[in-house]
């Protein structure tokens, strides 16, 4: 089959034919004749599969008839994150080249003003993420009656980003009498509800099993110590290990701190690494993602709402640094590696506390996964310190003062060999505690000494002048001592029976005075 014989605009296939692509992918070959013709779609895909063209091309071809107005797109696409919009956008750029299509990019991170002046200006094309489209329809700069086409892209992670509620209000604020075309690479129960609610007798279309692995990645788990230093140098090893095999990687974190702070430790051992996650500003991310894209830079350290379905065509490997929490983003993950044919490695660091991930991987795939080198049951009991770090609020105050012991110069915490640059607020180590605590007691020593000396000589003054006031040496202490319901005055002294200074008295009370 070829492009020409879908349904597409002559000016489409130009444009396709231009980009070099010659025969349509599954997706493409079983979506474009019904979206062409006006039909509701529900498409079963993971990226890499051509699907965006599915929806772009025959979205061209429609356009080719009628003219956008001012504040009214007429087509919407929802996409869950910027560069996934970004992606869509070019896109619409490379298979919209014959045609004037006006196209208006609404994502957080970038000015509002902007994106108003060209929705002012009618847009053919309006691609969004869920949230900054609400946002400029509720300061009433944008009117959705007049859209034509929904694209919902990426649902059900869509559904992972909690973006359903939002979805739905979409959904209503656009008319009935829309074309819906929604694409999803699985399909739990909540995507299935909503495909019933809002799609209309909708032509399905599925590429491939859902959730299944591609056969030409190579996929092994390796084995680690859980702590996170352990993780790394597992890491290091790896990628070391792979040698000029690894032309370029992805490498995978749960949370968008251990993407910092992976990616800083990299740095810090000459890898030649980049990081991309949420909290990044747009522009950061954006040239972090072209570095990557030209080669620039080998290493991306990534979490999976910044790299879902990000279209980057040849990665050798794929790392993942955390065994995923949701089994299906190990397929997401894994499917960055090996597409269109070429073959991919991926790795994933697996620790004894992840067991129940792996489980509900391997079920997902319906497969079971190598070992690099042994699983973790290997790794001896002694070797594995899963002793919590102690933190802050746990630690054990020295009596009688109400701040947690300060770090000093002298007794600076253990710092990991490869600790990254930037330290994270580091919990205070045992050492420094330990430390501190000893040289309280000296200077608790001083202190009652001091209060001693106070009492005694209001004692040998008590009709005169009263004691001149000094800054109580240790006011702390006697916060302490309310907050216990005994209120002492400073006056009294429990002690061991010692009378007065005992052999301690001070050389100036020892001073004669003469009457
Ligand atoms: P997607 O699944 O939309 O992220 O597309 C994955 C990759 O396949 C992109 O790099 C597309 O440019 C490419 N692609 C799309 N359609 C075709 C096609 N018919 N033949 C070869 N590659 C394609």
């Amino acid at each position: 089959m070829t492009f020409d014989q879908l349904g597409l605009s002559r000016k489409v296939v130009s444009a396709v034919a231009d980009a070099g692509y010659t025969i349509p992918t599954p997706i493409q070959a079983d979506a474009i004749p019904h979206a062409v013709a006006g039909k509701d779609v529900l498409g079963i895909a993971q990226t890499g599969t051509g699907k965006t063209a599915a929806f772009v091309l025959p979205m061209i071809t429609r356009l080719e008839k009628g003219r956008a107005r001012a504040r009214m797109p007429r087509t919407l696409i929802l996409e869950p994150t910027r560069e996934l919009a970004a992606q869509v956008e070019e896109n619409f750029v490379k298979y919209g080249k014959n045609h004037r299509l006006n196209i208006a990019l609404l994502i957080g991170g970038v000015s509002f003003d902007e994106q108003e002046k060209k929705l002012e200006r009618g847009v053919d094309v309006l691609i969004a993420t869920p949230g900054r489209m609400l946002d400029h329809f509720e300061r009433g700069k944008l009117l959705l009656t007049g859209v034509e086409i929904l694209v919902i892209d990426e649902a059900d992670r869509m559904l992972d980003m909690g973006f359903i509620p939002d979805i739905e209000r979409i959904c209503k604020l656009i008319p009935f009498t829309r074309q819906t075309l929604f694409f999803s690479a699985t399909m739990p129960p909540e995507i299935t509800k909503l495909t019933e609610q809002f799609l209309q007798a909708p032509v399905r279309v599925e590429v491939s099993k859902a959730a299944s692995t591609a056969t030409n990645i190579v996929q092994r788990l390796v084995k680690s110590k859980s702590k996170g230093w352990d993780k790394r140098e597992t890491l290091r090893n790896l990628i070391r290990q792979e040698g000029d095999d690894l032309t370029n990687a992805i490498i995978f974190c749960n949370r968008k701190v251990d993407v910092s702070e992976l990616f800083r430790s990299l740095v810090k051992h000459d890898f030649d690494a980049g990081a991309l996650h949420g909290d990044m500003d747009q522009r950061a991310r954006m040239a972090m993602l072209d570095g990557f894209r030209k080669g620039k830079l080998k290493l991306l350290v990534a979490s999976d709402v910044a790299a879902r379905g990000l279209d980057i065509p040849a990665v050798s490997h794929v790392f993942n640094f955390d065994v995923p929490i949701h089994a299906e983003d190990y397929v997401h993950r894994i499917g960055r590696t090996g597409r269109a044919g070429r073959s991919g490695k991926s790795f994933t660091i697996v620790t004894k506390s992840d067991a129940k991930y792996l489980d509900a991987i391997k079920k997902l795939i319906g497969q079971d996964i190598e070992w690099l080198d042994g699983d973790v049951s290997t790794i001896a009991h002694d070797d594995e310190d899963d002793s919590p770090r102690p933190r802050r609020g746990r630690e054990r105050k020295p009596r009688g003062d109400s701040k947690p012991p300060r770090k000093t110069r002298s007794a600076p915490a253990p710092v990991e060999d490869d600790a990254p640059s930037v330290v994270p607020a580091e919990p205070l180590a045992p050492a420094a505690v330990v430390e501190a605590v000893q040289e309280e007691k000296p200077q608790r020593k001083r202190r009652d000494a001091i209060k001693a000396e106070n009492a005694e000589r209001k004692a040998a003054q008590p009709e005169a002048a009263p004691a001149p006031r000094r800054e109580d040496p240790a006011p702390r202490r006697d916060d302490n001592d309310r907050r216990g319901g005994k209120r002492r005055g400073r006056d009294h002294d429990e002690g061991d029976g010692t009378i007065g200074f005992g052999d301690d008295m001070p050389a100036f009370m020892k001073i004669e005075v003469k009457a």
